[in-house]
């Protein structure tokens, strides 16, 4: 008789373990959630991402400005791109525009955050490349709804 593992927990770590024990071929890679790159450089915001983020089942790393985020986006594959605008140093535009250019990341969506609210700005960052815009600070619900799509 076939044994059902079933997961009743959203702690994402657990889930991991698991997937390892049951994966003998486990890299990162191969991770079947949907990895996303968080660059943001407030503590706060930054915790709070996370936590809505990895509570919908998406795999995060993080950078805190936009030369960590152009390393990290050489370094490894994600599938979306979550990007503060306001950054020290290179800003969020930049730096996006810098991931931009490499081939794997053409078809990858960006999602631009910030605290701008000034009229026209949205447009601005579309223009800029970006596939979604998210004002801070963040509406929770709106948010996870925005993010919905992005989980395979
Ligand atoms: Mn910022």
């Amino acid at each position: 008789m076939e044994q059902q593992v079933k997961l009743e927990t959203n702690d994402f770590s657990f889930k991991r373990q698991v997937y390892i024990l049951y994966n003998t071929n486990y890299n990162n890679d191969d991770f079947s959630m949907v990895k996303v790159l968080l660059v943001e450089d407030n503590p706060l915001n930054m915790e709070l991402i996370i936590e809505i983020l990895r509570s919908q089942g998406f795999t995060v790393d993080t950078a805190v400005d936009g030369e960590k985020a152009v390393d990290m986006a050489e370094k490894y594959t994600y599938d979306i791109i979550l990007m503060d605008i306001a950054l020290p140093g290179i800003d969020g535009v930049e730096t996006s525009k810098k991931i931009k250019s490499k081939p794997q990341y053409k078809n990858v969506p960006f999602v631009a955050l910030t605290a701008f609210a000034m009229a026209g700005d949205k447009e601005r960052l579309l223009n800029a490349g970006f596939n979604e815009y998210v004002s801070k600070p963040l509406e929770v619900h709106e948010f996870v709804k925005k993010m919905e799509k992005y989980r395979k």
